[in-house]
């Protein structure tokens, strides 16, 4: 069986395949030749997701899933969640997001937040959405040099250091995205 992940990433599908059995073959975006520039207007990670998933599948007739994800802090009602990417303007640089959710936070008590990873899947006219959460706290100021996004700022629940502090397999195995792909990796196993 083909199926579509909905990303550009080469390292992100190795990782996913690397998961699965052989009956089921992962294609990238490029695999497909879908450069498209896929709009993301839904107010919801699983609405994003969803738009993504949707177009590969309307547009490409493949079977596809795709995954968004959001940084959401308690204090700021779950902000700045779906805008995560362009928090501090459209660029989606990940430097002003930082400074911007430090400032927010400077003179409030509670830094604890979330990062959530929606996945939805569309599989033989079914539709089913997976989700991954990794709860912890946004730190005072940056830590480590690894990873990407808010990687620095973020603590994650039982752990002394950041995202950023650690290796890309420490972090895979406790992480949003990791929850929910092995969520995603299960389901395919069983109903295959
Ligand atoms: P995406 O849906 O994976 O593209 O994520 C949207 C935005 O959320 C990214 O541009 C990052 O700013 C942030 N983000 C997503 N996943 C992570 C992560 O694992 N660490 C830090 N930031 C992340």
């Amino acid at each position: 069986m083909k199926l579509v992940f909905a990303t550009h990433n080469k390292n992100k599908l190795a990782e996913v395949q690397k998961m699965l059995p052989k009956s089921i073959e992962l294609l990238s975006l490029n695999d497909i030749n879908c450069f498209d520039d896929i709009e993301e207007t839904a107010s919801t990670l699983e609405g994003n997701a969803n738009i993504k998933a949707t177009f590969i599948k309307n547009n490409y007739g493949f079977d596809c899933f795709a995954d968004d994800t959001g940084l959401e802090v308690n204090t700021l009602n779950g902000e700045p969640g779906v805008y995560s990417a362009r928090y501090a303007g459209k660029e989606n640089d990940s430097e002003k997001n930082m400074q911007k959710l430090l400032n927010e936070l400077k003179d409030k008590t509670d830094r604890s937040a979330q990062f959530r990873t929606a996945i939805s899947l569309h599989l033989e006219g079914k539709h089913y959405l997976f989700e991954g959460i990794c709860k912890g706290e946004i730190l005072t100021s940056k830590q480590g040099e690894k990873g990407f996004g808010y990687d620095p700022i973020f603590k994650p629940e039982g752990f002394n250091s950041s995202f950023a502090q650690m290796t890309s397999e420490e972090k895979n195995s406790i992480s949003h995205r990791g929850l929910a792909i092995k969520k995603l990796v299960s389901f395919l196993i069983e109903n295959r």
